[in-house]
């Protein structure tokens, strides 16, 4: 749908009754939002005609790229047949019971139940309740501590944003609630000191047994992480983290809930980052690629050994949402992952696109303003710094990646800044020739910024 309204007659209807997500809506009143029309494969379209290569995939969910009419076929026909039920108080319909069945079989093979959710956050609401509920059908209530890492993004409810570790997110509503406790990191380029990756590794997994052993095994439920931190930063961990994380976790008999919001669906060149590390989560909550974003849904992946308990002995689980496994949004689910399977995307994505991106961005390490160039598959970063051997920002105010970040927009690219971090997270469909155009225009940027 598009308003019969030029450019700066959406942005002053936009400012006049809008409310922006994440946003400083006072400055964006005066700045005026970008109004995104049209998007087809890689590329976006302003409201002035102006073409843009996405290198976010929208936020990190445009897997398949823009634009696959087979996905609008689907929910016209579902929502002609059974637009909306749901699966509370003993009842089910298709699209939710073939999307379970079609996401038992994607995913690693220990989890075999799945329950729906709308959205990343809901499901990490949901994972926070799963887990206590599990320990208290163990007979060991006390196991209620949920350990996070500091800079996590789990969502943005009440649960969600407890869960991660954003302290602006905190700030606003008295976060975190009760039973959530963030230890550090494994941000070597930033926190990692004079240490090598390895041993910042190494350390940042202490971290984690450390504070177990301060609260108390028998306090602590569960320890929630992104496999690689995604809007934190793209932060990669270094390779000793996730093997000793998984040996402290079994030590102490603790949960592992692995938040595949960005990792799934293939952005590692995996189908789930899991299986890039090598983990075996109890819990798994999936969203974004889950339908490339077409339809809001998302979904916890629930492990055999936690299903096993709260299906057998919960009883009622009182707990669920209006939109969990919505028919449409389950239709389109199940043929973006029909389009995924068909088409190879995710084993192109491991065999031929991501080492090809991987290469051509790790490039970018050798301009003067880069201190790092990182990442696993379809997801990188760059280091933005004004002196490359210490690693030094030019402010504490991400002001270099908010002026970088206008101008990729300026020059046709979409690319994301986190404070001084520039990241990239782009559809998996990208071809070389398009990587090729968002690492020109990178570097252009770059010049523009340094
Ligand atoms: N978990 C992770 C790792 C995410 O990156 C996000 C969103 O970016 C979420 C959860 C929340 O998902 P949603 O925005 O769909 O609620």
């Amino acid at each position: 749908m598009t308003l019969p309204l030029d450019t700066a007659q959406l942005q002053a209807l936009d400012r006049k009754h809008h409310f922006h997500p994440f946003s400083d809506n006072k400055a964006l009143g005066q700045e005026g939002a970008r109004v995104i029309t049209r998007a087809e494969g890689v590329y976006l379209e302003d409201s002035d005609g102006n073409r843009i290569l996405d290198g976010m995939a929208g936020l990190w969910c445009v897997n398949i790229g823009y634009g696959r009419k087979e996905l609008a076929d689907v929910a016209y026909r579902q929502m002609q047949e059974l637009p909306y039920y749901n699966s509370f108080f003993k009842t089910s319909h298709p699209p939710a019971i073939a999307l379970a069945e079609k996401l038992v079989e994607v995913t690693p093979a220990h989890l075999n139940h799945v329950f729906f959710t709308g959205s990343g956050s809901e499901s990490n609401d949901t994972v926070l309740r799963m887990v206590r509920r599990y320990w208290d059908l163990q007979g060991k209530p006390g196991k209620k501590t949920i350990i996070s890492r500091q800079n996590a993004y789990h969502g943005s409810t009440v649960a969600g944003a407890s869960l991660g570790g954003m302290k602006p997110m905190h700030a606003h509503g008295d976060l975190p609630i009760p039973g959530i406790v963030h230890i550090q990191q494994p941000y070597w380029f930033g926190e990692g000191g004079d240490q090598s990756p390895e041993e910042f590794g190494l350390q940042a997994a202490k971290a984690l047994e450390d504070k177990i052993l301060e609260l108390g095994e028998d306090k602590v439920a569960a320890f929630i992480a992104e496999p690689i931190q995604g809007a934190g930063g793209v932060i990669v961990p270094p390779s000793t983290y996730w093997p000793a994380v998984k040996e402290i976790l079994a030590r102490y008999d603790i949960l592992l809930i692995a938040d595949e919001v960005i990792c799934g669906f293939g952005r590692t060149g995996e189908w789930f980052g899991s299986q890039y590390y090598d983990l075996k989560p109890d819990l798994m909550p999936i969203a974004k690629g889950l339908s490339s974003g077409y339809l809001p849904i998302g979904g916890v992946m629930v492990g055999d050994r936690v299903a096993d308990v709260l299906l057998e002995k919960g009883g009622d689980f009182n707990h669920g949402y209006t939109y969990s496994g919505h028919p449409v949004a389950a239709a389109v689910a199940l043929e973006n992952i029909r389009i995924l399977q068909d088409e190879n995307i995710v084993e192109t994505v491991k065999a031929e696109t991501a080492p090809y991106l991987q290469k051509r961005w790790k490039e970018l390490a050798d301009h003067p303003l880069v201190g790092e160039a990182r990442g696993v598959g379809m997801v990188g970063a760059i280091e933005l710094v004004a002196d490359k051997a210490a690693r030094t920002r030019f402010d504490d105010q991400g002001t270099t990646g908010t002026l970088c970040r206008d101008f990729c927009f300026k020059n046709g690219l979409v690319m994301r800044a986190v404070g001084d971090t520039m990241i990239i997270s782009p559809p998996l469909v990208i071809n070389h020739a398009e990587i090729d155009e968002l690492i020109e225009k990178a570097v252009r940027c770059l010049d523009l910024t340094f």
